[in-house]
């Protein structure tokens, strides 16, 4: 092959699910030129050198205009990781002559490899991203750490400068979730257990997306003295080190919680309606909090019982999972 093309997921949380597929791609594709489609999010991965050229997807969706980056230049197969319609019309569209992805959103007809799903939950998602790679025989690799470069670490450690907490023990908390409220454990225990670890000499930073500001400006208020809010103010690179950085990462099951554990970070994740068998974040010192009642997992954003399995996972199990991934 001389030729590749990957579509990378959109989320946060799936594209860094897709890394042991992306290692494994670049360890197997011996001097094939492979290339990239995906959102500005996924140049986070730059830094593994895992393509040799990105395009983001706005410029990708364009291509039939007169600049489209791949004028004239043919694919010998392509990967759709999303298992979206349009992800699999894009390797379509670019006449892409091996087109693989998930056989699902009606799309089979448009690839060449549409490969079957098990049900949710069944197998790990990382999984069955490297399930995509099985007709281009890619083989396995050990998946490296996702570190920090140093400007990163430079910006980061500027920041606790600023705050003037560089020498305290470090705590990220992240209570947002952008799938809804029955990915949230209730801010009141992400409060309250701030406060504990601030009586244990943490200091702490409220973590998340723009959208995640003012529920954590909420929270960083009940918590008080020792709190800071860094919601919306970081780039993921950053964060990326805040997270390195720091002694422990608590959040909800969200994007934040895959770039944490995937900088080898101790990190407890909380699970409301999902199934951590399918989503659980990838590595070493990644702790999962699920307790789920007879309905769980329902996948569903809202909840009409109660949020039980949220309600479910008291402050103590927490703590315990944080005792657990700081050993
Ligand atoms: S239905 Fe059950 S699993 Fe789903 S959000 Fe409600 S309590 Fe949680």
């Amino acid at each position: 092959m001389r030729r590749l093309l990957v579509r990378l997921p959109n989320w946060l949380g799936d594209l860094l699910m897709a890394r042991p597929f992306l290692h494994a791609l670049r360890a197997s594709c011996g001097d094939a030129e492979l290339w990239a489609i995906g959102t500005p999010a996924s140049r986070l991965l730059d830094r593994e050198q895992l393509w040799h050229r990105w395009i983001g997807l706005d410029a990708a969706v364009s291509m039939r205009d007169a600049h489209s980056p791949f004028e004239g230049l043919p694919f010998d197969a392509g990967v759709a990781l999303p298992p979206s319609f349009s992800s699999a019309w894009m390797l379509w569209r670019l006449g892409v002559a091996r087109r693989i992805g998930f056989a699902s959103d009606g799309r089979s007809w448009l690839l060449t490899h549409a490969v079957r799903r098990p049900a949710r939950g069944e197998r790990h998602l990382s999984e069955e991203y490297l399930s995509l790679g099985e007709s281009l025989a890619i083989g396995r690799v050990e998946l490296p750490l996702l570190l920090p470069g140093d400007e990163d670490r430079a910006q980061a450690s500027a920041r606790l400068r600023r705050l003037g907490i560089e020498r305290a023990p470090l705590a990220v908390l992240g209570p947002g979730a952008a799938y809804g409220p029955a990915k949230r454990w209730p801010a009141e225990r992400f409060a309250a257990l701030g406060r504990r670890l601030i009586a244990r000499g943490h200091r702490l930073l409220l973590a998340g997306a723009a959208e995640d500001r003012d529920a954590a400006d909420a929270i960083a208020t009940v918590i008080g003295e020792g709190a800071h809010t860094v919601a919306g103010e970081t780039s993921l690179s950053e964060q990326l080190a805040l997270c390195a950085a720091a002694r422990l990462t608590i959040t909800n099951d969200s994007g934040l919680a895959h770039l944490a554990a995937a900088a080898g970070a101790a990190t407890v994740v909380i699970f409301g309606s999902t199934s951590s068998a399918w989503t659980s974040p990838l590595g070493p010192r990644a702790r999962v909090v699920q307790r789920a009642p007879v309905c769980s997992p329902c996948f569903q954003r809202t909840c009409r019982i109660g949020y039980r399995c949220l309600e479910a996972v008291s402050i103590e199990s927490v703590e315990r999972a944080c005792e657990s991934a700081a050993a």
